[in-house]
């Protein structure tokens, strides 16, 4: 039986950067993936495709709707929809062929199979073609990652009520895209399928888009994507969705009780992921998911309630983002060192991907608000930013939240172009403890989108913006 001190289940975001920490601090480590590539549901079907088809429907779109107001002409641009997924599939096997290449050049072994629990530091490796190896850890780091969440009285076909996975292969633009849930999957894909030439319908439980997010950001958000004809069916709650042919109907009930029916010809469910343990075998080791399907684990280490058995990523508690697993991977490999990582958690920033984006980063208004915290907001609208007036992309706002007695910056939230680089500042900044003051007093670039962030500090800082 081959011998390991680490042996890591999963190999997306978490796993892999668990397993490359691990090998750098000296271990001898095994990657274990079910599937044939690298890379997990971020590299696969969730970030890094999404971004992909993202950006090539920004293009498109800006082709169509702004090149001629910045002097550019072209005869009417076509949507080649084969190519976009073509090199969106490119994309994507670059990274796959880069983590390969990566677990090679950290000699860390790598196993393509099942990876199940045959006792706490066993885990047996099943192969496609159906052969099965046992191995042995010192230490096992669960990383198995997440699932689309299902309704029970939706029956997701895959081929007319989709997922997000099919919604990043599909074979034709839809005509009429009905999206049930306004959240990041929603926005990010109902945004692409729009630009795209799509009627979208979104269906939302809550009474805003994005609704996890500061209250600001979901209106916003709204504003933007309805100026690309989408529909929205706010505070609605689904009852069913049928196929009849090509034509998909969905039936929701809005917060009066009243009956609505939207009809289409392809309805995306996502309404959020669930955490995924299925033919892992728990119980070989001792261990049961929780009622969400969660792994439980201990704050300080990410140990579960076996020694020397850990869980990060989507499979445990927190926000479901990449790089909270991978910060999480890394802090693993660092515990097993015997070192004392940290993470700071409300310190991970959130980022919708759409056209403006949303990044944000600490308490919500919501948050203090419900926590009784006293605090100062001060907004900048990007209207008024030399930068955005020169590149055509007004849309959006910087709020920063403040401590009312010692400045500290609680919360930062963003729309508008580049905000998710942009969050970046505000997380170093918080990081350091910054008030707003200081961020309002240290120069950013002119002419920048960065300004926006240093004026609405201004703004917080005795509303004292000098350009709004
Ligand atoms: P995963 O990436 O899910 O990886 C788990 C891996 O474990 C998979 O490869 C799986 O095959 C493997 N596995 C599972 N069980 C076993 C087993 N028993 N044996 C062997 N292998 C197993 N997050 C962001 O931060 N930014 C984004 O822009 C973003 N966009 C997204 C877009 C979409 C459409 C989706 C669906 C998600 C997106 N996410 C994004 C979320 C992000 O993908 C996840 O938070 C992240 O992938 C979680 O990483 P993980 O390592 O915990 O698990
Ligand atoms: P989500 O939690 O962001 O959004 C789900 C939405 O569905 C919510 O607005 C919720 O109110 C709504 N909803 C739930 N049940 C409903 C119902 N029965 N009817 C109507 N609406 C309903 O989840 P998601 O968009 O599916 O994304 C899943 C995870 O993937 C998220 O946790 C997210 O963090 C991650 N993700 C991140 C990014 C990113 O970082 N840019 C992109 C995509 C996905």
């Amino acid at each position: 039986m081959q011998e390991f001190d680490v042996i890591v289940i999963g190999s997306g975001p978490g796993g892999y950067v668990s397993a490359i920490r691990s090998a750098q601090l000296g271990f001898k480590v095994a990657i274990v993936e079910k599937y044939s590539v690298m890379g997990g549901t971020c590299l696969n079907v969730g970030c890094i495709p999404s971004k992909a088809l993202l950006d090539s429907s920004e293009h498109y779109h800006n082709a169509v709707h702004s090149f001629q107001e910045h002097g550019i002409e072209i005869p009417k641009p076509k949507v080649n929809l084969d190519q976009m997924i073509k090199r969106k599939a490119g994309v994507v096997s670059n990274l796959n062929a880069g983590i390969a290449y990566l677990m090679k050049k950290n000699k860390i072994t790598t196993f393509h199979g099942l990876g199940s629990f045959d006792s706490a530091k066993t885990v047996k490796v099943t192969k496609e073609d159906g052969s099965s190896e046992v191995i042995s850890g010192k230490n096992i780091i669960i990383a198995t990652g997440s699932k689309p969440t299902a309704l029970p009285f939706i029956p997701v076909d895959k081929d007319r009520i989709i997922t997000s996975t099919e919604a990043l292969k599909m074979k034709e633009i839809p005509k009429h895209l009905i999206v049930i849930g306004a959240g990041v999957i929603g926005a990010e894909l109902g945004s692409v399928y729009a630009r795209l030439g799509s009627k979208v319908s979104f269906v939302e439980f809550a009474d805003s888009m994005i609704p996890t997010m500061d209250k600001t950001m979901g209106k916003e958000l709204q504003k933007s994507i309805a100026k690309l004809g989408a529909d929205f069916y706010l505070s609605h709650k689904v009852t069913s969705a049928a196929v009849k042919g090509k034509e998909v109907t969905v039936k929701a009930q809005d917060a009066s009780g009243k009956d609505v029916e939207i009809k289409g010809d392809y309805c995306l469910v996502c309404i959020g992921r669930r955490p995924y343990t299925d033919g892992l075998n728990l119980a070989a080791a001792g261990l049961t998911a929780d009622e969400r399907g969660r792994i439980a684990v201990d704050e300080h280490t990410l140990q579960t309630s076996i020694p020397g058995i850990y869980a990060i990523g989507d499979v445990v508690r927190g926000a479901m983002l990449a790089h909270k697993a991978e910060e999480e991977g890394t802090f693993v490999a660092e515990v097993i060192a015997g070192q004392k990582p940290h993470i700071n958690y409300n310190l991970i920033p959130g980022v919708v991907y759409t056209w403006p984006e949303v990044a944000s980063v600490g308490k919500t208004e919501q948050e203090l608000k419900a926590a009784g915290i006293a605090y100062k907001e001060g907004s900048f609208p990007f209207k008024a930013l030399g930068r955005a007036i020169a590149s055509g992309d007004v849309d959006g706002l910087a709020k920063v939240l403040a401590d009312a007695n010692t400045d500290e910056i609680l919360g930062v939230h963003i729309i508008g172009a580049r905000a998710a680089d942009m969050i970046a500042e505000a997380v170093v900044a918080m990081e350091y403890r910054a008030s707003a003051e200081d961020v309002a007093r240290m120069s950013h670039a002119h002419p920048t989108y960065t300004e926006a962030m240093k004026e609405a500090c201004l703004a917080a800082t005795a509303k004292r913006a000098i350009h709004a």
